[in-house]
């Protein structure tokens, strides 16, 4: 059955019952930047896909919509890939301002870029949609079970019962929430999510353009002792507001706007800080689950599914790399996937391929973010750090390019 669509959504391509008529060879779980970028690179062979999500788009996302020069990178090549380029207005960003304790550094930081997810995600799913995915929104993944040269997903879309859709390979991008499971109890222990204790979890929200005085192309990270918050403004003039916080904050009986209003409070005095504090008493306020966790790219226990972005593993947002990664293993498991000649690749090749891809390309930008995390536990050290920064400001340039991972000479 088809769900009836808003003007404003992007439309199913596909309904439930066509969905479950034929197998796939490829389904996608997750249409963010990973599932929809995936679905491009495998659809533009002329492979059956299908791409679904539990929502539909636009949807809002807690994210500091920020792009890494790997992400600009990842676009660049994924616009090459589709019937028609991608149309994406990325704003440059120009300068990044560090404030903590009432101090602030400021550098100038020209490689990077803004845009809105709601923009980015249904520009990035349209795009996989015009180069021959099947869409269908609205559409929840359960659990899988294999079936001899299948994968059979259980899946429930808004107004049906649950029913089960037939692929030859799985890709999972379902972000950070742990929700597709295996139907098999046997499997369940090596399909757990490692994650380290005092992790935090993600708050957003998005503020009018009214909400302060917060210049375009001006990215400001607050830093508090109960965790950190990313301020920017989006292409559409409204102000994005992406934190991680320790969840104690929560329980401490701080809602989540006051989880914020406390952190800019303490970066900031009252008069610098670039938005209007109360403001976000009034707003929807958005969470995640925990940031930090690690599964890996392949299932253990299955290798004809594959997980990609923040599926396979994720450290905190500091350094605003997780679209890039979610990009970049998206092309990694579809290289992996298809042979230069259109082909699915044989699991027992393709598996190995996209492991040593995926570890080649992101062990290390996971390694420097893990550091920069252990780093910012300590106030003293951030506070400390930004003071010095404002007599040194050229070695604080290095400082930033190195902790977001951009040669210093680059
Ligand atoms: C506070 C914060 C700030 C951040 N700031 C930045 C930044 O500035 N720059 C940056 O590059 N990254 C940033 N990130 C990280 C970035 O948001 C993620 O790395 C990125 O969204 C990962 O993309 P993805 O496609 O893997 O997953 P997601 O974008 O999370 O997409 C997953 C999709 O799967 C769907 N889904 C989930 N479960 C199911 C299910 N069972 N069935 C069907 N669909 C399902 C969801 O609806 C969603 O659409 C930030 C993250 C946080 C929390």
């Amino acid at each position: 059955m088809m769900v009836p669509c808003a003007e404003t959504n992007l439309c199913a391509s596909v309904d439930s019952q066509a969905a479950a008529a034929d197998p796939w060879d490829v389904i996608i779980v997750g249409a963010g930047p990973a599932g929809s970028a995936a679905a491009t690179l495998v659809a533009k062979n002329g492979l059956r896909v299908l791409l679904l999500d539990r929502e539909n788009l636009p949807r809002a996302k807690v994210c500091g919509c920020c792009l890494s020069p790997l992400a600009l990178a990842e676009l660049d090549m994924l616009s090459r890939q589709g019937t028609a380029p991608l149309k994406l207005q990325i704003q440059p960003l120009k300068k990044l301002t560090i404030a903590s304790q009432g101090h602030a550094a400021s550098v100038p930081y020209a490689s990077g870029g803004v845009l809105s997810r709601l923009e980015l995600d249904t520009q990035l799913t349209g795009h996989a949609v015009a180069t021959g995915t099947a869409w269908l929104p609205n559409t929840r993944a359960l659990h899988w079970q294999t079936d001899g040269d299948f994968v059979l997903l259980s899946v429930q879309s808004k107004n049906t019962d649950p029913y089960q859709i037939r692929t030859r390979r799985l890709l999972l991008a379902a972000g950070l929430h742990n929700a597709v499971r295996c139907d098999n109890n046997q499997f369940s222990h090596a399909q757990r999510r490692q994650r380290p204790p005092h992790n935090r979890i993600g708050l957003g929200a998005t503020l009018p353009s009214t909400g302060g005085p917060l210049d375009h192309k001006h990215l400001i990270m607050a830093i508090g002792d109960g965790g950190y918050c990313g301020l920017i403004r989006l292409e559409d003039n409204t102000i994005d507001v992406a934190a991680a916080i320790h969840p104690s904050n929560l329980q401490k009986n701080e809602s989540p706007a006051e989880a914020l209003s406390h952190i800019l409070s303490q970066a900031f005095d009252n008069t610098t800080c670039p938005i209007n504090i109360a403001t976000l008493e009034e707003m929807t306020i958005r969470a995640t689950p925990q940031l930090t966790h690690k599964t890996g790219p392949i299932d253990p226990d299955c290798t004809k599914i594959f997980r990609i972005g923040d599926a396979v593993g994720y450290i905190e947002p500091f350094t605003g790399e997780g679209i890039g990664w979610a990009l970049c293993s998206a092309r990694l498991a579809s290289a992996a996937l298809v042979t230069e000649a259109g082909q699915l690749r044989p699991v027992d090749q393709a598996a190995p391929r996209y492991h040593r891809g995926y570890h080649r390309a992101l062990a290390w930008h996971h390694r420097r973010c893990r550091l920069v995390s252990l780093a910012l536990r300590s106030p003293r050290f951030v506070s400390t750090s930004v003071q010095l920064a404002g007599y040194f400001p050229h070695l604080t340039g290095i400082v930033a390019r190195l902790i977001t991972g951009n040669s210093p000479l680059g």
